[in-house]
């Protein structure tokens, strides 16, 4: 079925605007369609699992700001929390029964936390978790994979150097390539290269950091023995486990993807579900390693708007609401829904659905979904632009890159996934 072309004017308009004065007209990267081009729609509002942009075009949305918006959008119960919380003044550098309460729930939710730091951004709580277990163990080197992302902190943005060398090389202008030496890179689902790696450096290692479900480079699945191994590994060595939960924590699940993989990391961070779509981060696990942080230790670590008052109403409404109307058997059961219609339609275009919970990937290349960032076919990712240009004509909006996930909120119903399967089927004829 021939589309009409969507009316874009004024959101060209006010995109060549925003390019005159933010890099690349937007506050992050992808959000500028680079790797699918064209210009990004410009939003104007949006509510339960439809966003609106400025020329007045509905779109059904699988972006859900990339993962915090488990309820939807502009979910009466977040609104409501919001506008009680900033009547009473929407920040004051001091502590709040807000934050107090958040921390609560939190500590009782999910494994891994005795003690839970609040901060503004995924980037800021694994920053801030790593200081922690640097200062902790009193080592410099830490351990990342390939293909995870932990924001953008210095040590983070690094990727695998060449040949067998697991030293890594900034991935990223800027980031000096003494900070990258701190930091060694493996590859994914290679618990051979764990082991070597371990049985070399294990005893020099701060911590490893792993997303226990890698989800910003494709969705990269892992075989359960590369985490039961990984936890064993750093116990032996006398290394901390940090697992990145910002996409996962408190999506998954009341206790994350700790719980559901039964292994308790030694720290956790979080992002994005946490602030109900305000912004928050943070980082917690045991009270003895968290007891290193100032003022009680000597690890410096602060925030002009840590545990601001609004963003932690936010958070709390999020959890309750997913707590009282059991958001996160809803979640699942959405997510095989999306499962049941998108796998047969995959399927039979050479690709697959990848997906857990309510996160999904769509692996668009024949054969098993990759399980390490090396994995992923480049005819998959050139693949990805015609598919995401058709849907987002069609009104379905997906992440503008091949390697970003979707996610599916309470908002969304089985008619807006029948919907999507019937046009994801047309927009992949090529
Ligand atoms: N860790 C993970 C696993 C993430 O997915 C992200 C963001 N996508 C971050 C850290 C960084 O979070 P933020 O963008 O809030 O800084």
């Amino acid at each position: 079925m021939k589309q009409e072309p969507v009316e874009t004017a004024r959101s060209l308009e006010l995109y060549e605007r925003a390019c005159a004065v933010l890099p690349g007209g937007v506050s992050s990267p992808v959000r500028a369609y680079r790797s699918v081009g064209g210009a990004p729609r410009v939003i104007d509002r949006a509510r339960g699992a439809h966003v609106t942009d400025v020329d007045g075009n509905e779109l059904l949305d699988f972006v859900g700001s990339w993962g915090p918006l488990v309820l939807g959008h502009a979910h009466p119960a977040i609104l409501a929390a919001v506008g009680l919380a900033s009547e009473r003044g929407t920040t004051f550098g001091a502590p709040t029964p807000f934050e107090i309460e958040l921390a609560e729930r939190v500590v009782s939710m999910h494994p891994a936390l005795e003690s839970v730091r609040f901060v503004s951004s995924g980037t800021e709580a694994v920053m801030s978790a790593v200081r922690t277990a640097r200062g902790f163990t009193g080592r410099d080197l830490i351990l990342k994979f390939a293909g995870c992302y932990h924001g953008h902190a210095d040590h983070l943005l690094v990727s695998a150097g060449s040949g067998l060398a697991t030293f890594g090389v900034p991935s990223s202008a800027g980031v000096p390539e003494g900070f990258a030496e701190q930091t060694a890179v493996l590859p994914l689902d290679d618990i051979d290269a764990l082991e070597s790696f371990f049985a070399e450096r294990g005893d020099e290692l701060a911590c490893a950091v792993i997303e226990p479900v890698p989800a910003n480079n494709g969705l990269l699945l892992q075989r359960p023995e590369l985490l039961s191994r990984l936890r064993d590994l750093c116990t032996h060595h006398g290394a901390l486990l940090l697992f990145d939960e910002v996409i996962t924590g408190f999506r998954l699940g009341p206790g994350g993807y700790s719980e559901l993989c039964g292994l308790t990391p030694d720290l956790a961070t979080f992002g994005k579900v946490i602030g109900g779509g305000l912004p928050v981060g943070a980082f917690g696990g045991r009270r003895e390693v968290m007891s290193v942080l100032s003022p009680d230790g000597p690890v410096y670590q602060a925030g002009t708007l840590s545990g601001n008052p609004v963003a932690m109403a936010a958070g709390i409404a999020t959890l309750d609401q997913l707590d009282r109307a059991g958001g996160w058997d809803d979640l699942s059961a959405l997510g095989e829904a999306l499962e049941v219609r998108l796998g047969p339609v995959l399927e039979r275009h050479g690709a697959c659905l990848v997906r857990i919970g309510s996160i999904f990937w769509m692996s668009l290349a024949e054969g098993a979904p990759p399980r390490s960032a090396e994995a992923i076919a480049p005819e998959a990712v050139e693949r990805y632009t015609p598919v995401f240009h058709a849907l987002l004509d069609r009104g379905v909006a997906l992440a503008p890159s091949a390697y970003e996930v979707g996610f599916l909120s309470t908002a969304h119903t089985t008619e807006h996934l029948d919907l999507f399967a019937a046009h994801l089927e047309e927009a992949l004829v090529p």
